[in-house]
This record gives structure tokens, sequence and C-alpha cells, in this order.
């Protein structure tokens, strides 16, 4: 990983093209409720839900799916989803053109933290925008 506190500016926040969070589950125990959680944001959001993995897929340790949204919704989701968790890890992270960085040393957590597993990702990509969403927001945060 490349320490860049040498630096003398700062990195800047137009770096981020969007954001994902991560909502880990228990398939066994707690699908349901990230099943509520899903509909919630759905309902409230215009985000892009992506699919259900119930099993372990790329860096993440457990049962996930993810939310991709934009910069302008952080703001307005982060914190509904901090109070809004429950049970459920969630992992939210910048998408700049360093998967590792932004999974492992950039993310932050909601809920209790759960292992990553960096090794898996690239260190450079190109940059993911928000894509599209696929909610149909109707309801207030
Ligand atoms: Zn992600």
């Amino acid at each position: 990983m490349t320490d860049r506190t040498d630096k003398a500016a700062p990195r800047m926040t137009g770096e981020i093209g969007s954001y994902h969070a991560h909502v880990y589950y228990d398939p066994a125990t707690s699908r349901g409720e990230a099943e509520r959680l899903r509909h919630w944001v759905g309902e409230r959001f215009a985000v892009t839900l992506g699919r259900w993995h119930d099993v372990k897929v790329g860096p993440h340790d457990q049962a996930m799916y993810q939310v991709a949204f934009a910069a302008e919704v952080f703001a307005q989701l982060v914190p509904w989803l901090m109070l809004n968790h429950g049970s459920l890890s969630i992992l939210v992270h910048p998408n700049t053109t360093n998967p590792r960085r932004d999974h492992l040393a950039d993310a932050l957590w909601i809920g209790t933290p759960l292992a990553v597993h960096g090794d898996r990702l690239p260190e450079h990509a190109e940059m993911e925008h928000a894509p599209t969403p696929n909610t149909t927001p109707a309801l207030r945060p």
C-alpha cells in the first residue's frame, strides 16, 4: 500500500467517483433483517441495489449485498444506515482508482467490523461512477 503521509497536499474529495455500502448478513439467522433493510432503503433513496450474495465473494468474508450510490446521496443515506442497521454490519467505502485502499484503509464501519480480504483487490482500477439508480424512492428518510 502506498504511504501518502509524506505528501504536502491533502487528497481531495473529487477523487471519489461514488460509494458502496456492503450490507452483511448471515443467511441462516439475519437474511430477513437484511431483506427488510434493503426494502426500506429502496423506498427512501435513489441507489442501485446489487445482487444477493449468499456465499462469500471477492474480499468479503460474509454473505452480503451491495448498495451503490452517488456522492450526493452520502449525507442522507449513511446517517440513516447508522440508525437503522439493526444487528447488521455495513462497510461503507469510497470508490477511487485504488480499490484495495478504498476497502481497507479509507472505509468506515457501521455495526461490528468484519474481516475484509484486501489482498484480493487491485491497487489500480478504472474509476467507478454510480450507476443509474434502480430504486424509485417515495418516502422521506
Ligand atoms: Zn464495494
